[in-house]
This record gives structure tokens, sequence and C-alpha cells, in this order.
């Protein structure tokens, strides 16, 4: 059997950068599992064409369990199946959170993760190309790039945002997140940088101690006893292989794949293991448990008087974080919009023709509404029940409600007035809150960031230590967007990057980079 230092399962966002850390070491032997391989799609590479890599054969293709309060509707998951993970599909924009979020894990109990902590983290991981900045790093492998050349609507609707009173920040990740900004893109001389393409680089895959195993699909975690994992069982191109680590085995398959092995593995909800005939190994409830998202929503839709050029960019160049009246800055931001140079519908509505239309999308950043995944069968062959339980808090409906009324202000200001042929949707005729309540149930839609389902903590349903280490388990961490304790304000690749950076210091037994004093 092939023996290895470290196994890391998942070559996505996180194993990227875990894989690129741990094998700096030359003694050390790393192995990187992966269900997919290198993309071959030259879409992959064109910023706006990521849409159009969803339901491809390098997306999971996750499916959610019919929405109890968002009309009953399945809503789809795409995951990347594909090295570089849901950062090869994904829309590019690199948000950090809010500083207040990393605070948060620290008050739930993940010491250690707080922003001034992780900041450091942020600023090694990156390449800005907006020079020297207390904020920012350079010389990192994730080169992050401002539009030099922003859509003319993109430009108007940043405009509209001021017209309505929001202050302008210069960028997200500095000093003050909300306001009308541009997005620090992941876009390298003009093509997608996947966290792969940032991290493992040509010469880190050249690297003898780094062995990736593409093409190979892990069928189950492999323990000595009940509680010490050793290894894991992949399907690969030649058959079932068995492969043990010496150190530990590090998942990093994302939200949906990681608790979903663990539960394969016995380790979950004892009753709800025993009623599938899975044997437990550990009664650990919490996982699967806390599975949150962001919700959009497609959208709010407007006509262009005159044809509308295509972005030169990713179509979607500015996130609009809003804060609350009065709120300060030091409260993160609850309402967002993002300007869509594109006519962005849900399957419950006609989309108008491409240049035809613009959206605003909009959303709430703090979602209360928490949900499960859960196995449907013992049968490792059979999906996940994936039940995000979206909106069933009042507080979400009500910022939902909110933010569609942010986006008409934004979207019927005078500053769009040139662009502005009339609101599709929802239209003039939707008007009472029964109507729009009505109207945001079919226009939900995912942000694409599930997160939480295997959350670090300290108390009796966190499934990870600070440390990220399965709690009674030995040999098993999780480090990737499932540890996640409560869903940041902005999108989410940019804190797995950071956490997985942490991480790979603390399993390399290096202090961590000094607690950032300046911010
Ligand atoms: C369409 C879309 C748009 C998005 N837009 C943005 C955005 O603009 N900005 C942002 O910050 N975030 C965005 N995200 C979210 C962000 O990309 C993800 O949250 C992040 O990539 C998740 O990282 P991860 O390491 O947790 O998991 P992933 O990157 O998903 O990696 C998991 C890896 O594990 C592999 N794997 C899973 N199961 C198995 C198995 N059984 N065997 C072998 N391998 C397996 C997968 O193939 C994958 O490569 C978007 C996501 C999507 C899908």
């Amino acid at each position: 059997m092939r023996t290895f230092d470290w196994i890391i399962l998942g070559a996505g966002t996180a194993g990227s950068v875990l894989a690129a850390r741990l094998s700096e070491d030359p003694a050390v032997s790393v192995a990187l599992v992966e269900a997919g391989g290198a993309p071959t799609d030259p879409q992959v590479g064109v910023p706006r064409a990521w849409p159009a890599l969803q339901g491809t054969a390098i997306d999971w293709n996750y499916a959610t369990v019919p929405q109890r309060h968002a009309a009953n509707r399945v809503h789809a998951w795409a995951r990347g199946r594909v090295r570089g993970g849901s950062s090869t599909i994904n829309a590019m924009a690199h948000v950090r959170g809010h500083p207040s979020d990393f605070d948060a894990w620290v008050a739930a109990g993940a010491d250690g993760w707080g922003y001034r902590d992780l900041l450091p983290y942020f600023i090694r991981s990156e390449d800005w190309d907006r020079g020297a900045s207390p904020y920012h790093g350079q010389g990192g492998p994730v080169s992050l790039m401002t539009p030099s050349d922003p859509h003319p609507i993109t430009r108007a609707y940043m405009a509209a945002g001021e017209e309505i009173g929001l202050t302008p920040t210069p960028e997200h990740n500095g000093p003050r997140m909300a306001g009308p900004t541009l997005n620090s893109l992941t876009i390298k001389e003009g093509r997608r940088q996947s966290t792969a393409d940032a991290y493992l680089t040509p010469a880190v895959l050249a690297r003898p101690n780094l062995h990736l195993l593409e093409r190979h699909e892990i069928c189950g975690l492999s323990f000595e006893g009940q509680r010490h994992c050793r290894g894991v069982e992949l399907q690969g191109p030649e058959g079932i292989e068995r492969i043990a680590a010496e150190r530990g085995v590090l998942l990093a398959t994302g939200a949906i794949a990681s608790p979903t092995l663990l539960l394969r593995a016995g380790i979950g909800p004892a009753d709800e293991l025993k009623a599938l005939g899975i044997p437990v190994r550990l009664d650990l409830p919490g996982v699967g448990r806390n599975l949150h998202d962001h919700l959009l929503s497609g959208g709010n839709v407007y006509r262009a008087r005159r044809p509308v050029p295509p972005s030169r960019y990713q179509n979607s160049e500015s996130l609009m974080y809003i804060e609350r009246p009065h709120a300060g800055s030091e409260r993160a931001p609850e309402r967002v919009l993002a300007c869509v140079i594109a006519p962005v519908v849900t399957e419950c509505f006609a989309a108008p023709a491409f240049g035809e239309a613009y959206t605003l999308m909009f959303g709430f950043t703090q979602p209360r509404s928490r949900g499960s995944l859960r196995l449907a069968s013992a049968d490792p062959t059979v999906a996940p029940l994936i039940d995000p339980n979206y909106l069933a808090e009042d507080y979400d409906r009500r910022a939902y409600l909110d933010a569609l009324e942010r986006a008409q202000a934004v979207g019927g200001a005078r500053s769009l007035a040139d662009w502005r042929e009339a609101e599709l949707l929802p239209g003039p005729q939707c008007r009472s809150e029964a109507d729009r309540l009505a109207f945001l149930a079919r226009a939900a839609y995912t942000h694409h960031h599930p997160v939480g389902t295997c959350r670090m903590g300290t108390d009796a349903e966190a499934v990870v230590t600070p440390k990220l280490a399965l709690r009674e388990i030995e040999g098993l961490h999780v480090i990737d967007a499932s540890v996640i304790p409560r869903i940041t304000t902005g999108p989410v690749n940019a804190a797995i990057i950071a956490i997985a950076e942490r991480a790979s210091d603390l399993l390399r037994g290096r202090p961590p980079l000094a607690p950032a004093t300046w911010a």
C-alpha cells in the first residue's frame, strides 16, 4: 500500500492551498486526491463564460430538496469537480468579509480565527495590483485585479448608489467594506485564475514529494480500530486502491462532500445513522447541521434602452454592500446588490435576450436560516439530502424584502436613466407585501456559498476543534468551507484560502503568523 505523510482529499480551493504549503518541505510526502482532472474546457479561462460551466462534466450538479419557503423549488447547486474545485467554475469575486464576521467566530469558540489572526494570511495569499498597503500583499500566489475599464452600466449603477446616499469605498477588502466600489477579481492576464492555478503552479506540481492523484474518487475513509483514521479508499482509472497516511488525512472536499464522507464513515448523529443501518463509529450530532448559504435573486431585471455591450470581465464587476442606516462601519453590512451585465432570472420567469437587459441581483449577507445535510441511504451512490432551509426565518424574509427595495431604488435612480427602458421584474404591478414575498420565493437564487456543515468550535455540536481536528477521532482534520461557523458577509473563497493558509502552519507545527496589530 502506498503511504504518504499527509493525504489531502479534494484539490479544490482549500486542498490546493494545503498541497502547495505542506509540500514546501521536501522531507514531507503529500498525496492530493481529486475526482476531476485539469480543466480542458476552454471556457474555464474566459471570465464571462463562468455561468456556462454549470451543469457540465466539471460540475457535481447537486440539487437541494424542495425548499418550503421558496415556492417548493429545487435549487441547483453547482460545485466544481475538477482541479481547483469550485474556484475553477466560480465568479471570481475576491471579497474577504467584514472584520466582525471573524470576530464572531472567536466569540463562538473558534479561538485563533479572528480578523486580526487571519489578516496576515489574507495578505500572505495575495498579489494585489494596486501597490503597497497595510491591508494587502504583493508577491503571493493569488493575483487580484481591479477592472480598469468597467462597463458603462456598472459605472452608472455605482453613481446611482451614491445618488441614493451611499458613500463609495475604494475596495471591499480595506478599512471599509460597504459602499459602491469595483470588485477585486481573481483574473490574471485576462483569464480566470483558479486557486489551483494560483497555488498548484507547474513548479509546485513538479515537486517530487507532491503526488497528484486526479480522476480518483474517494469511496471511503479507512480506520485502524474505531477512532484512528489511517487512510482512504479510492476508485481510480486502475480500479480500487487504498492509500495510507502517516501523519493525517485532511478532508478538503467542500461543504457537501466532507460531511457526506463523515456520515458514510459512521461519524454523525447516531440516531440518523442507525435508522439507515450505518454502524455508528462516533455520535457527533453536528455533522451536516448548520448548513447555510447566501441567497441572491434572479432578479430585479431591466430592459435596456439600447444594446448592452458585453462585459470585459465576468459580467458582475461590482458588489455593493449596504450598511444599516447609522450602523457605522464596525457593523457588517446586511444587504448586497450585484450589477450583472445580463438578464438573470430563475426557471420561474422568461428571460429577455442577452444584450437587451441588465439585472440588479440583491441579497442579504447574514442569513439566520439554518438547514442540514443528511444521507438519504446507506448506498454511497445515492446523493445526500441537501436542505439549506432557505427563508425559513422571518429575519431573512424581511431582509430580502428590504434588499429588493434597495435594488429598485438604485435601479430607478437618475444615474441609470440613460440605460433604463423599463423594469421587467418584479415589475410595477408587484406592489403588495404578499406579492413581493411571492416574487422573492420564485426569484430566490443561490449565491453559491454553502458553508458550515462541519463547524469548528468547542461546544457539543462543534465537529472540529479550533485546530480543525475532528473531535474524538485521531488522524483526521476538516479544512474547507464546511468548518466555517457562520457565513462571512461576502463571497467565501477568500476566507477559505485564508483558513487553509493558517491551517497549513498549524499542521506544520509552526507558530501562526502574528496577529495584525494595525487593523
Ligand atoms: C458557480 C459558483 C460561483 C461562485 N462564485 C464565487 C465568487 O465569485 N467568489 C467567491 O468567493 N466564491 C464563489 N463561489 C464559492 C467558492 O468558489 C467556494 O465556496 C469554494 O471554492 C469552496 O472551496 P472548498 O475548498 O470548500 O471546496 P471546493 O473548491 O468545492 O473543493 C472540493 C474538491 O473536492 C473534490 N471532491 C469532492 N468529493 C470528492 C470525492 N468523493 N472524491 C474525490 N474528490 C472529491 C471536488 O471535485 C473539488 O475539487 C462560487 C461557487 C460556485 C459554484
